[in-house]
């Protein structure tokens, strides 16, 4: 299992640095793995003059998965377009064919007081959004702007997903949901859209395959309500680029804390990018204060969904769990009667609880 490790910018190498303390650590017990790093990002422009140098990559290509750190930094802010860190981001997504974003929302119960939501509405949360992450509105064909008869001027997209589009971002909503509770709530709009009425027919298709799963549609307003008002009913969500772009957000914001959610891009094969939904927080580099978990977290699911390795995956994931129970906190989950601790520590201290 090739992994290509690009760790980035800001506190970018220090918390990836944690998440490879850890699969060292379960190399050593017997994690077959295989680690290279290359630069990327504003690291990548300054050692090649470009955010995704080809070196980066044509590793990122050979490799199994890849483990990103987060890029940008206000020393590249001022870089052309092309240029910029976060253009390598969008770049190696659309080199590798990475149409699937899965990110999980889950509420650890030692942190219940970081969500803005009611404690009994939140706690024990643990869902997973799936959003597609190449197609509909974002890209559909044409687009633009135009004057129309009346002479006012006019701006106008296309919401557009062809039915292997559907198919193929369904299966991977159903094989999430296989690996978790076995329910999948498809989220469209089908009351108005032609697109979201294809997208429910797909979908329903899709389910004979997956007898196991127990499948609902919902439409994209009341999923919305929903996730607020019991979010604890959802499992996996499968939606279009546009609803996923909305929902993921609100729902990462159910757990209160940036520092602490993965997530993975996937192609077809289940190739993977596993990334922190947060970026390289300039604020705080170097100061070996940063949340290393979210990558820590990232590294289980890419040992799941890319690697297949469930029991390793849950090792990562039980040990996070452990040393919260045990009180160990980063700045940013801090609170009074529990144990501060920096980047460096909280990895030595998910080592130790592995
Ligand atoms: P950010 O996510 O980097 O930071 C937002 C806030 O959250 C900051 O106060 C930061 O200190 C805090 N934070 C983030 N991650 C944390 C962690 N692990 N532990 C503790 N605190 C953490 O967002 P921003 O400030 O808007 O952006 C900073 C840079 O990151 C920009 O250059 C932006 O373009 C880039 N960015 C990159 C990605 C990516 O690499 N995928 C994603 C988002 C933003």
């Amino acid at each position: 299992m090739k992994i290509a490790v690009l760790a980035g910018d800001g506190i970018g190498p220090e918390i990836v640095g944690q998440a490879l303390k850890v699969l060292k650590a379960l190399a050593r017990d017997g994690l077959k793995i295989e680690l290279e790093e290359a630069p990327f990002g504003g690291a990548g422009f300054d050692a090649h003059g470009d955010p995704l140098p080809e070196p980066t990559l044509k590793l990122a290509r050979v490799a199994d998965a890849v483990l990103c750190g987060a890029v940008g930094g206000p020393k590249y802010d001022v870089l052309p377009r092309a240029k910029r860190p976060e253009q390598g981001i969008l770049r190696i997504r659309k080199e590798l064919g990475l149409f699937a974003n899965l990110r999980p929302a889950v509420l650890y119960p030692e942190l219940v007081g970081a969500s803005t939501l009611k404690p009994e509405v939140v706690s024990g949360l643990d869902l997973m959004i799936v959003r597609e992450l190449t197609g509909d509105i974002y890209f559909g064909e044409p687009r633009g702007r135009r004057n129309n008869a009346r002479g006012e001027r006019e701006g106008f997209d296309t919401m557009l997903y062809s039915e292997p589009e559907i198919r193929r971002i369904a299966e991977i909503g159903f094989q999430a949901a296989l690996k978790r509770g076995k329910k999948l709530c498809s989220v469209d709009k089908e009351n108005v859209l032609e697109t979201s009425r294809l997208w429910r027919e797909v979908v329903s298709d899709v389910a004979k395959k997956y007898p196991q799963v127990t499948l609902a549609h919902m439409y994209v307003d009341n999923a919305a309500m929903q996730l607020v008002r019991k979010p604890k009913q959802f499992d996996v969500v499968v939606t279009g680029n546009m609803f996923g772009d909305i929902l993921s957000d609100e729902a990462s914001m159910l757990t209160g804390s940036i520092g602490m959610l993965p997530s993975a891009s996937l192609d077809a094969q289940a190739k993977g990018l596993y990334e922190p939904i947060h970026g390289s927080a300039p604020d705080i580099a170097g100061r070996n204060v940063a949340n290393p978990l979210a990558t820590i977290l990232s590294s289980a699911m890419m040992l799941r969904y890319t690697f297949n390795q469930d029991e390793w995956a849950y090792r990562i994931e039980r040990a996070v769990k452990d040393v919260l129970a045990q009180g160990y906190r980063t700045a940013d989950i801090h609170e009074p009667g529990t144990r501060k601790v920096g980047t460096k520590e909280m990895g030595d201290a998910v080592v130790a609880a592995l």
